[in-house]
């Protein structure tokens, strides 16, 4: 970053220590991911300065020869990786992806059925502090108490009831897979449209790792950053008759001008999620996150849901008597990037925090395995165990910091140059 270093210096400083941070400490945070370097090259490339109104063939601006092919490619490589009937990359976020689905083909007030946000549910499915629960009326379904997954057949009762216009499925903290079939079903009974929001899973669904919504549903919805390691932005999959209504509720509904080069880093992952590097990222993600509920459940810790079918691991600490903010801290300062998370229980004491969520995604582009999980789970009970005891945590702080020289993010895994 020759230009930045010149024009700003103090920033060019924390670019690097942000660099550095990541190299030397273990990213858990299931949201994230370390993506190849080409996704970085072409997400700082010179298509930052296009701006395209419209769509391909459709503009409102001039110069879009090459912003035309970009975001025909991203949606071509789209379609088929997805085998999506109708394709739009211009979303900015997963949270725009939703807002625009919402206002294709509902009207402002409309019911819409997603699942709870302390039960896994996202923000932009109704929660009270985001902008969608002012244009919506959003009923939660929950996950059952006893196995902490969700409850079909209470969704099957409140859609019945309710007779919303749209359900979701989809969210940002549930250990399990969504039986998008049987919610669809519920779907068509009560003639409601239905999204689904794999905003977590696409890499895993890219992969054909898990099952894709995509066959069952009206809409797909999904942000490129989480498993997908594609870089920022949203996107959104959805049957050809809702097509047009789509493209007009994303521009200019909801948004202006997209940004291409975030377009050009959509093409390029689900370029690159055909090859094998990103499969076996994807494959080792899996296998990673189920190690680490397993060595997990034999510690004691209470693991949402007894384990996991995704990247995710949800661990309830109530029973180990530490709070998630505290762990979270703790964690923090031995190298160990994860974030504490609501579980079920918690919606009966608001403002409380019992858990943590952990995600393997990170550490497995790194080209971690089964070994690794193994140590980090150990490292992570030590720590949460002897939080007073400055030696261990000293200790603990070392041996994370050997295992990151070990695995670097540059020159292994998803990153290599
Ligand atoms: C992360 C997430 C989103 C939002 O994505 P942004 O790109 O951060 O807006 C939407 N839905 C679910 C289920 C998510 O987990």
């Amino acid at each position: 970053m020759l230009y930045l270093a010149k024009d700003d210096p103090a920033l060019a400083e924390l670019v690097k220590n942000e660099d550095n941070r990541l190299e030397t400490t273990l990213n858990l945070i299931a949201a994230e991911n370390h993506s190849p370097q080409s996704i970085l090259e072409v997400m700082g490339s010179v298509f930052n300065t296009k701006t395209i109104e419209g769509y391909p063939g459709n503009r409102f601006h001039a110069g879009c020869i090459n912003a035309d092919q970009v975001e025909n490619l991203a949606i071509e490589r789209g379609r088929s990786l997805f085998k999506a009937e109708h394709v739009n990359v211009q979303p900015h976020s997963g949270t725009s992806a939703n807002l625009a689905v919402y206002f294709s083909v509902l009207k402002t007030g409309d019911r819409i059925l997603s699942m709870s946000l302390p039960h896994g549910g996202h923000l932009s499915h109704g929660h009270s502090a985001s902008i969608t629960s002012k244009c919506f009326d959003f009923s939660h379904y929950k996950v059952n108490p006893e196995t902490e997954r969700i409850d079909y057949d209470q969704v099957r009762k409140m859609a019945h009831c309710l007779k919303p216009r749209m359900i979701v499925a989809g969210a940002s903290s549930y250990p399990r897979l969504i039986d998008y079939e049987k919610i669809s079903g519920i779907a068509k009974e009560v003639s409601a449209f239905f999204l689904a929001d794999m905003a977590h899973l696409a890499g895993l669904v890219a992969a054909n790792l898990i099952p894709s919504p995509v066959p069952h549903s009206d809409f797909v919805t999904f942000t490129c950053y989480k498993t997908m390691m594609g870089g920022r932005g949203g996107v959104i999959l959805c049957r050809e008759m809702f097509g047009k209504k789509i493209d007009k509720a994303v521009f200019p509904g909801c948004q202006g001008t997209s940004a291409v080069n975030l377009i050009a880093a959509k093409a390029l992952i689900f370029k690159l999620a055909l090859e094998d590097k990103f499969v076996r990222a994807q494959k080792s993600t899996l296998a990673n996150a189920r190690v680490m509920a397993r060595v997990l459940m034999e510690k004691g810790y209470h693991v949402i849901s007894g384990g996991t079918d995704n990247h995710q691991v949800l661990i309830d600490l109530t029973g180990k008597g530490i709070s998630g903010k505290s762990a979270e801290a703790c964690l923090e300062s031995v190298g160990i990037i994860l974030n504490r998370n609501v579980v079920p229980q918690d919606e009966n004491t608001p403002g409380k925090v019992s858990g943590i969520r952990l995600g393997s995604s990170a550490v497995s582009a790194r080209g971690m395995g089964e070994v690794q999980m193994q140590k980090i789970i150990d490292l992570m009970d030590m720590a949460l165990m002897n939080q007073k005891k400055k030696a261990v945590i000293k200790q603990v702080k070392d041996q994370v910091l050997e295992l990151c020289r070990e695995f670097p993010v540059n020159g292994s895994g998803s990153t290599e140059k």
